[in-house]
């Protein structure tokens, strides 16, 4: 199946933070009944290059690459995100009717779309979008796009992690991934949304 509720373009911290959000809200709301989410990423993450002795919750010593792996058997486990290999070229489109295009002719469709692709570079094609320099980069020649206060560029696309201007720290990108899988959800209930699990009960 070629066409999904969100697709999120990058698959590093910030791109697998949203869909394991999304994903999660399966089986606890009426309105997430049914809805699908991809994934496109072209294996380039910063995690990659990375070992995390500071990020919360996380074991110290843990490789970026390691923790990648870790949170999309995280996200498999809910069955409703799929996660492709490629590089996007091209989108366009608005909300309800995103159009999604990689290097490798495959063309996916979206009712949302997500820009997760870090801060190095925007080279996708189609979008109009507005690429300013990221002043909380490290180092000079970094990017983001510019949104509004609530990481949207316009209706159903929005920006996370570094490209929507977060500190380059695994818990930044990750955060700003979850804000904006609530900030769609939000717009799917009508009101704001957490998921939040609890243990189950003892039996006695
Ligand atoms: C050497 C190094 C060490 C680090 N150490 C730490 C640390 O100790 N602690 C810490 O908190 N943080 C650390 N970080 C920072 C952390 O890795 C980043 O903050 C985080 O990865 C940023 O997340 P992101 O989702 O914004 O970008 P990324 O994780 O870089 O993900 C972007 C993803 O988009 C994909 N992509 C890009 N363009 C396309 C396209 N056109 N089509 C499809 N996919 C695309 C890429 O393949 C990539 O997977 C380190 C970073 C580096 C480089």
């Amino acid at each position: 199946m070629n066409r999904y509720d969100v697709i999120i373009v990058g698959g590093g911290a910030s791109g697998l933070s949203c869909a394991l959000t999304l994903a999660s809200s399966k089986g606890k709301f009426p309105w997430a009944e049914g809805r699908r989410y991809l994934v496109i990423d072209n294996d380039s993450s910063d995690l990659l290059k990375a070992m995390l002795n500071n990020a919360p919750g996380v074991k110290q010593g843990t490789l970026g690459r390691e923790l990648i792996k870790h949170i999309i058997e995280q996200i498999k486990t809910y069955g409703n995100v799929d996660i492709v290999n490629d590089r996007v070229v091209f989108a366009s489109g608005e909300k309800g009717n995103f159009v999604v295009e990689t290097e490798n002719e495959r063309r996916f469709e979206g009712d949302y779309l997500v820009l997760a692709t870090g801060f190095h570079e925007f080279n996708i094609e189609g979008l109009n979008v507005e690429v300013v320099p990221n002043p909380k980069a490290p180092r000079p020649g970094k990017i983001m796009i510019k949104t509004d206060e609530n990481y949207r560029v316009r209706d159903g696309l929005y920006v996370a992690g570094l490209l929507a201007g977060f500190s380059s720290m695994f818990a930044s990108a990750a955060g700003s991934g979850t804000q904006v899988a609530c900030n769609i959800m939000e717009e799917w209930a009508g009101k704001p949304v957490v998921i939040h699990d609890v243990p189950e009960p003892k039996k006695s």
